[in-house]
């Protein structure tokens, strides 16, 4: 789905500032695959997020996404704030980015508000929300279009580590659930073995490092079947 090949990236090329920022980034990443990309501040997470949702250019390499059925490809955000716009309702906010304003649309709306357990906040405006339920419509939002890629940035950095827990475990939920191809950037490694498949960790300078399957018993959860079971016994 995601392909990016010898990709490189220097601000201010040419100039006294030149500054690169991306050296020589290759992977690629199929299926129904969670990764993340970990590192240090500036090695370059954002910079390569944006290059692949194609709001920056980048200096040489090819990227692309590609859908499985030929279409143009769907991609999906969630950035570290909600970005919804405070004069239109919950459920407006996850409409606006949908291709049609049709049923299936409204029906994925609600799905994907009642997976984030906020099935009952469709008509609240954002500023009647808390910061974790705005970021819970965020990832709701970024689901409901049903992407070949979604693409995050470090979507729980600016909650309390009890909130962001709560949409750490929500999001694993939810990506069982739809199993979406996910680049996921954070520079929490905890988090990044908690919820991924693969981590790729960039160097500062922009190099990879290294670029790992992560295959370690997972924490059980409340809302894990088993556990629930366990707990009614
Ligand atoms: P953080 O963890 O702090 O979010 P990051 O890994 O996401 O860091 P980037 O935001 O990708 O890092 O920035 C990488 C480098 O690119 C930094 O040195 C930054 O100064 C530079 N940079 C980013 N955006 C621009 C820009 N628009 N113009 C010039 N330089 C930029
Ligand atoms: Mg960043």
């Amino acid at each position: 789905v995601l392909t990016v090949n010898d990709l490189c990236k220097t601000f201010g090329a040419g100039t006294a500032r030149s500054n690169r920022v991306l050296d020589h980034i290759s992977f690629d990443v199929r299926g129904q695959t969670f990764v993340s990309v970990v590192g240090p501040s500036g090695c370059g997470k954002s910079t390569l997020l944006n290059i692949i949702s194609g709001v920056e250019t980048h200096t040489s390499g090819d990227v692309s996404v590609t859908s499985d059925e030929g279409r143009p490809a769907r991609l999906g955000y969630v950035f570290q704030d909600p970005r919804l716009l405070p004069w239109r309702t919950v459920r407006k906010n996850m409409l606006y980015v949908q291709d049609k304003d049709d049923d299936q649309a409204r029906r994925r709306v609600s799905t994907y508000l009642d997976m984030v357990g906020l099935g009952q906040h469709g008509d609240f405006f954002p500023g009647q929300l808390s910061g974790g339920m705005q970021q819970r419509v965020g990832i709701a939002r970024a689901f409901a279009v049903e992407p070949d890629l979604l693409i995050m940035d470090e979507p729980f950095s600016h909650l309390d580590a009890i909130t962001a827990r709560g949409l750490r475990a929500q999001l694993q939920d939810i990506w069982a659930q739809s199993r979406k191809t996910v680049v996921f950037v954070t520079h929490d490694v905890v988090e990044a073995v908690e919820l991924s498949d693969r981590i790729i960790v960039l160097q500062p300078g922009g190099r990879i490092f290294e670029d790992i399957p992560i295959d370690l018993p997972r924490p059980r959860r409340q809302s894990d079947p088993a556990v629930a079971t366990l707990q009614a016994e």
